[in-house]
């Protein structure tokens, strides 16, 4: 089957270099169709339920996931239906239905909305969605390396943002796929979700008590078990940066490169802008611009005035 992402382009930053004196490739999923690298694994995902004969597709998810889900549904000619809890921003309610999917609003959070979505599963005998945890999911992420591993040398670091750490997963699939193991891969988390990071701490898997941060696609609670399990094989480090951060980040990216992403992608590119003691070392990194459709002119602007 046809894959339902595109070849995203690999660019080496200028004005970054011009600022940290470092060599950053920014793999540019920003540009996927869906907003973001969800394309890739939740695509992958979809497909095969497709191809197992489902007909209607569900979701819980407050943003990016449940968009491209949608888009999938819609390019595979399957029935969407996307659960969002109450907290979920308008534009992406609007830009979900946009792609033709049903949005049921329900529950204070997005484990509440996973509930009730998995209810409604077993009514309509669809497949269920999850925005991070699957191996479909991780093998479609996984693909941003088929197409690395051929564009840039091996570099120092790999620095992603982590929500539930799918994408993290993908990456380092594809790593150890082409020999990568031992290159680090950085998550980064905003203070208000750093569940990844309190997984660490702990040395085992931690549910936070509450999320609290605007990078709302890096709001989960407790990060996908697979993650945990792949700090015991390599070194995969966590990162916390501060709200404010991510979105002076957000703000830097679109001066330096014209392009404007959520402030969960800007949590990762904070990483290096802010030259994190983590990576101040590195010569090279490959930074993934996840993205997001989480963003528009007047957010931005109410992010702004927020942290000026
Ligand atoms: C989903 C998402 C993340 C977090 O990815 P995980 O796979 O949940 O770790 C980060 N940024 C954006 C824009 C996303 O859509």
């Amino acid at each position: 089957m046809k894959p339902l992402h595109i070849h995203t382009p690999l660019w080496e930053s200028a004005p970054i270099k011009k600022r940290t004196k470092q060599t950053v490739f920014l793999k540019m999923e920003c540009f996927q169709p869906a907003g973001s690298f969800k394309s890739r694994g939740i695509s992958c995902l979809c497909q095969e339920y497709v191809n197992l004969g489902k007909t209607h597709l569900v979701s819980s998810s407050g943003g990016n996931a449940g968009y491209a889900a949608a888009y999938a549904g819609r390019l595979l000619g399957v029935k969407v239906t996307v659960f969002v809890p109450r907290t979920t921003q308008q534009l992406f309610i609007d830009r979900i239905k946009s792609q033709g999917a049903e949005v049921v609003i329900y529950g204070n959070d997005l484990d509440e909305a996973a509930i009730k979505a998995k209810e409604f599963l077993a009514e309509v005998d669809g497949g269920y969605v999850s925005p991070y945890d699957h191996s479909a999911i991780w093998r479609g992420n996984s693909t941003i390396m088929d197409e690395v591993v051929y564009e840039m040398n091996k570099p120092d670091a790999v620095v992603v943002a982590v929500g539930g750490g799918g994408l993290a997963c993908g990456m380092l699939e594809g790593m150890h796929r082409y020999g990568w193991q031992d290159v680090p891969l950085y998550g980064v988390e905003t203070a208000g979700a750093a569940s990844f990071a309190a997984t660490v701490r702990a040395g085992k898997l931690v549910s936070l008590p509450k999320i609290d941060t605007i990078a709302t696609s890096l709001g989960v609670k407790m990060i996908t078990k697979k993650l945990f399990e792949w700090t015991k094989v390599g070194e995969v480090v966590p990162i916390t940066v501060s709200d404010a951060d991510a979105v002076n980040a957000v703000r830097y990216f679109l001066d330096d490169h014209y392009v404007l992403v959520e402030p969960s992608c800007g949590a990762a590119l904070a990483a290096v802008y802010n030259q994190v003691p983590e990576l101040a070392d590195k010569k090279s990194i490959l930074l993934i611009v996840c993205g997001g459709i989480g963003i528009n002119w007047e957010l931005l602007n109410q992010y702004l005035k927020l942290f000026e």
